[in-house]
């Protein structure tokens, strides 16, 4: 396979683009270095990158993309925002269907905010969070990726009682001092930490099921603790639903686990594919945000015309009967096929697959926890990522990240990837 002009695009990116890439993990460093593909079309299931070649794609751009790329409806809908304007400032018809539909599909939410990425839904609910409590400190949980403002750019200290500590430069060490990171499906040391810290604690904010060390349950019973001790503080608990909202289900995996949080973040999916974060929760908590309250939260492009119509139409094609049915289906027969290659040439992986969402872990361990997902295997993933992606698939180039599946996949596509998924094996 020929990648020339693909490197020739790095070359040049990496003299106008720090580390030639906008996000860090598109870069190919994790996987041993490399020009990363430079896509120049996709369109359902397939992408095309600059030298020509097509790619079955399960990055689904870390998520967004579960219609598949260019869905003739949510295009249809970025038509009509770019004839009809796409910013106007103001009030619009669109945001209130949207905020609607939403609300209609995640109760927990009395009342949304829209904001304009991921990152900024979680930063927005903690702000809120902590205007209404009070309070300073936040705990997360270790291996949980919330996006990327200071706040939760802090790795856990040394011990369940220790404050975290900074886990990127530019990150104040008075910032780490407000933030408590236990370890995932841990229990004994969230209480630990609660006990320690509860009081002071304005939220508790989790990734009801993980996206972000593979896709990782929650053991049964930890989400309704995390509730109960959380409230017994009298702290909130925030969902991170960036990943996770309307991917296993029309709603969030709140819908799916009968567990509620007292606010929840969105984002990815909810855009169809455009930029977009949202934000909601309990009606008294919300009547905190500016203009009724005085958590100050606001934004130019946010709530957006071209965003509202991306949203709803791909959230339209997600109400169609059966969409989740399939990507469960299909899901069941790649990590089948996967699992049957592997045991055939001997090739330790473990997957863990909910829906259409799917990891899989170079190790024979289960993995439930992120110490066990740290340990898995990055050399043998590396050169699996190389391989796949000269039988023209592309994943994340990262030992973690989620292989997505998405309503334009077809069971053909999924099968020409279990044959690709066994020569890459065949050749480890
Ligand atoms: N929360 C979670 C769970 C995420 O996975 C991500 C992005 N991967 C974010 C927040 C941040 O979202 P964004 O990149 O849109 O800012």
């Amino acid at each position: 396979m020929i990648f020339t002009k693909s490197e020739a695009i790095h070359k040049e990116a990496l003299t106008h683009i720090v580390g030639g890439v906008n996000s860090p993990s598109r870069s190919y460093k994790a996987v041993g270095g490399g020009a990363p593909v430079a896509i120049k079309r996709a369109e359902g299931a397939y992408m095309y990158d600059v030298d020509g070649n097509p790619y079955i794609d399960y990055l689904a751009a870390y998520g967004p993309i579960i219609t598949g790329h260019a869905h003739p409806h949510v295009t249809e809908a970025i038509k009509v925002a770019a004839e009809t304007g796409v910013l106007y400032g103001t009030a619009t018809p669109h945001e209130v269907k949207f905020a609607k539909m939403l609300k209609d599909a995640i109760p927990s939410m009395d009342k949304v905010r829209f904001v304009n990425s991921g990152t900024e839904a979680v930063m927005s609910t903690i702000r809120v969070a902590r205007a209404y409590t009070g309070r300073d400190k936040i705990l997360k949980f270790a291996g949980c990726y919330h996006g990327h403002f200071d706040l939760v750019l802090v790795a856990a200290g040394s011990g369940p009682s220790q404050l975290g500590m900074p886990d990127s430069a530019g990150v104040t060490k008075s910032t780490a001092q407000e933030v408590i990171t236990v370890p995932f499906n841990h229990i004994e040391d969230f209480e630990k930490a609660m006990d320690q810290w509860g009081g002071e604690i304005a939220a508790v904010l989790v990734e009801p099921i993980v996206g972000n060390f593979g896709m990782v349950e929650p053991q049964p019973g930890f989400l309704e603790k995390v509730n109960e001790v959380a409230h017994n503080y009298g702290a909130l608990v925030i969902y991170d639903e960036v990943i996770t909202g309307f991917r296993f289900m029309y709603g969030g995996a709140q819908n799916l686990l009968g567990v509620t949080p007292d606010l929840t973040a969105l984002g990815k999916i909810i855009g169809g594919g455009l930029p977009i974060g949202a934000y909601g929760g309990k009606q008294e908590i919300m009547e905190g945000v500016a203009p009724l309250g005085p958590a100050y939260q606001a934004g130019t492009m946010a709530g957006n015309p071209a965003s509202m119509l991306a949203g709803i139409a791909c959230l339209e094609v997600l109400q169609k009967d059966g969409i989740y049915e399939e990507l469960d289906r299909l899901g069941a027969i790649l990590e089948q096929g996967i699992s049957q290659a592997a045991e055939k040439y001997n090739i330790p992986i473990t997957i863990n697959r909910i829906k259409g969402a799917l990891s899989i872990y170079f190790t024979k361990e289960k993995v439930t926890h992120y110490e066990q997902a740290e340990a898995t295997d990055g050399e043998l993933f590396s050169k699996f990522f190389k391989l796949l992606l000269h039988e023209r698939i592309n994943i994340a180039p990262s030992k973690y990240e989620a292989w997505f599946l998405t309503t334009a996949h077809t069971e053909e596509d999924v099968n020409k990837t279990i044959s690709a998924v066994e020569k890459a094996f065949k050749n480890m």
